[in-house]
């Protein structure tokens, strides 16, 4: 790159900050606009786990079946209201064109690739952002199976990860003893050592600093970003935001699901739907028994990590539109789960709900690059999976603006 170039990047959330540091890196300045402060949509109160290696698209063989079963359970993971909103039904046909193993299986080896370079990029910053300052633990994952069968399937499905354990109902206790309620419902479990857990939020607050820091960065700017104004010929010539008109070199679309809506306005389509999910945080007292270990209970779809002293919980998946209003029976569903499986894992009765919008795409991958606007560049759709892919994801987005050559095959992560 020769003279200095200006970058504009649109969201402040976890992908959108990361973007912005990544195009520091890269040389360009750069300006954030952010209508809101930062890390406060979807990145606010995930389940905060940085999951590298446990990547599998939502997509997959067998899930349209199981979908259906889940939507006839009262405390089941999915909810799903139709909408007269074309997009929703747009996106639901794609998915299931993507529910077979040989997507998935092509879906899975990007993002196990997305996974890796995203732990080194997170490992990079940490000369930058100290791990100790959003909560960053080496936790290791264990996915815990109630159900014999699935439990059966998961040992014997091949996995590269030489460093997994598979282990007897007993073992998952003896390895995490606040799981010991629930033994008598464990089939077993699997643990991968090198899984993480950090907080989202104080991440975003901790980059947003050194941001701010930065000689390239030329600030955060709180504007609500009205409309991208195209030149009519394949280039974005401004944005119209509510602090004005604002230009740049290049733009960088990394609004969460709202990138749907202002893309959609210069004709392009991104296949997002906002899934909606709940998580639960309670205090940790003196005497309670965490988890130390980041747990998901397969079949209920429900994680659990201890982020600093407190418990974070997420779970479920709600295809109501993009409404992050609180249902109190989905709390309470979450509520009486979590109270069942770890009784005595934090104080439940000062507990706080939150719900946010995973901006997914129907084969869970990301859409990271090019657009047919030689200006205009997507970092989107990371959906269940957005702090864990947020440092890759930013480092191959400036790689692609810079015209560096990719690090590995990522054509499955273009826009499509
Ligand atoms: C319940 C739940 C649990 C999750 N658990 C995990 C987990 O354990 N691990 C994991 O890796 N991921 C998890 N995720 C996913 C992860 O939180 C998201 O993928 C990630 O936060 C998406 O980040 P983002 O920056 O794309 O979107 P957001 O965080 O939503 O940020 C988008 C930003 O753009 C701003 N914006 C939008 N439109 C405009 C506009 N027009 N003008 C200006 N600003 C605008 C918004 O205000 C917002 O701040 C979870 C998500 C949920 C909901």
């Amino acid at each position: 790159m020769n003279a200095m170039q200006e970058a504009i990047v649109i969201g402040g959330g976890v992908i959108g900050l990361t973007s912005a540091w990544w195009l520091l890196d890269a040389g360009y300045s750069v300006t954030l606009l952010e209508r809101d402060a930062v890390g406060m949509a979807a990145s606010y109160r995930n389940g905060g786990q940085l999951s590298y290696r446990y990547v599998a698209p939502l997509a997959d063989a067998g899930v349209p079946l199981k979908a259906l079963q889940w939507l006839f359970q009262e405390h089941g993971p999915l909810r799903f209201k139709p909408e007269l909103d074309l997009r929703q039904w747009r996106w639901l046909a794609r998915f299931l064109a993507n529910c077979n193993g040989a997507a998935n299986a092509r879906t899975t080896a990007t993002l196990l690739e997305l996974g890796e370079l995203s732990r080194r990029a997170m490992g990079e910053l940490g000369s930058v952002v100290p791990p100790l300052a959003f909560g960053w633990r080496d936790a290791g994952k264990m996915v815990v199976y109630r159900s014999p069968s699935a439990f059966a399937a998961a040992v014997a499905r091949p996995d590269a990860d030489d460093s997994r354990q598979v282990l007897s109902s007993a073992e998952c206790v003896a390895m995490e003893p606040a799981l010991a309620a629930a033994q008598p419902l464990l089939a077993g479990g699997i643990f991968n050592q090198g899984e993480a857990v950090a907080d989202c939020y104080a991440f975003c607050a901790a980059l947003s600093q050194q941001l701010a820091a930065h000689p390239r960065f030329k600030g955060t700017v709180r504007a609500d970003v009205h409309r991208i104004v195209s030149d009519g010929a394949a280039r974005i010539k401004g944005l119209d935001t509510s602090a004005g008109p604002l230009a740049a070199d290049h733009y960088v679309l990394a609004a969460g699901i709202d990138s749907r809506d202002l893309a959609a306005a210069i004709g392009l389509y991104l296949p997002l739907y906002p899934l909606k999910g709940y998580s639960l945080t309670a205090p940790i007292r003196a005497g309670d028994c965490a988890p130390a270990v980041s747990i998901t209970d397969f079949e209920r779809k429900v994680l659990y990590a201890r982020i600093g002293d407190s418990l974070r919980v997420a779970a479920m998946v709600d295809m109501v539109g993009a409404d992050t209003t609180l249902d109190p029976r989905r709390v309470a569903s979450l509520t009486r789960q979590v109270r069942q499986t770890m009784p005595q894992a934090a104080d439940y009765d000062h507990m706080t709900a939150w719900a946010g919008l995973r901006p997914a795409t129907p084969d869970s991958a990301p859409i990271i690059g090019a657009t047919p606007y030689r200006n205009l560049w997507l970092n989107v759709g990371q959906g269940p999976l957005g702090f864990t892919f947020a440092c890759g994801s930013a480092k191959l987005l400036a790689g692609a603006m810079r015209g560096a050559p990719p690090p590995f095959d990522w054509r499955g992560l273009a826009l499509r």
